[in-house]
């Protein structure tokens, strides 16, 4: 069997056991969505938002992209944030990152011929790697510059998303978070609350500390 098919298959046994557990399930999610968290993350594989939240489908409203990057400039970006405010009215944006990120391992490197769009689309991480240039070239090996990174570009879409007049404007105003996922062990650690505001700039300030940002912090 090829692998979409499977994939069909294992489809019809997944929405058979959810109707067995609860029977209500998808008339209940059929009469529309009522997400309370916008989910700005990587496409990266192995950071699916629901699985690693335990979520269940209508809980997230999720968009994905290479290095979990939020353009102001961008449509397919603003589109889904104004859609998740204006329309859906979600309390809670979570921006999240993970360790060993490739768009972010790209921004460290020189531009690949095959890539244009990815290198059009990383842009930005790769002027933030510029800005925090002195701070990573401290750290001991690529990888630690790479997760250094993979953090302050949270840190950084959470600035951005916090100060974008359709989310300061918000009513009510969404409270923005920055997680970062750790392939390592699955778990997701907080880099910045929505419930804290100054919480990214310490963390930002942390990131000149290696010893200090391993503490994590929790609202
Ligand atoms: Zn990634």
């Amino acid at each position: 069997m090829n692998l979409p098919k499977r994939m069909l298959v294992a489809n019809v046994a997944w929405a058979q056991e959810i109707a067995r557990r609860d029977p209500q399930f998808f008339s209940t999610l059929a009469t529309g969505q009522k997400p309370q968290v916008l989910w700005i993350g990587c496409s990266d594989s192995r950071v699916p938002a629901e699985s690693v939240t335990h979520c269940a489908p209508g809980d997230l409203f999720v968009h994905r992209n290479i290095a979990n990057l939020f353009h102001p400039d961008d449509d397919n970006n603003m589109s889904v944030l104004e859609y998740a405010l204006r329309v859906l009215r979600v309390a809670h944006i979570i921006v999240c990152g993970h360790y060993g990120c490739g768009g972010v391992r790209a921004s460290l490197l020189p531009p690949a011929d095959a890539l244009p769009h990815v290198n059009r689309r990383i842009e930005p991480l790769c002027a933030l790697a510029q800005t925090h240039r002195s701070t990573l070239a401290r750290l001991p090996s690529e990888e630690a510059r790479i997760n250094r990174l993979a953090e302050l570009n949270v840190i950084e879409q959470v600035r951005l998303l916090r100060e974008h007049p359709l989310v300061r404007e918000g009513e009510p105003a969404p409270l923005v978070h920055g997680w970062i996922f750790s392939l390592n062990d699955g778990q997701l650690r907080e880099l910045a609350s929505g419930y804290d505001v100054e919480s990214a700039k310490a963390t930002a300030a942390a990131c000149a500390n290696p010893l200090r940002i391993a503490q994590p912090t929790h609202a």
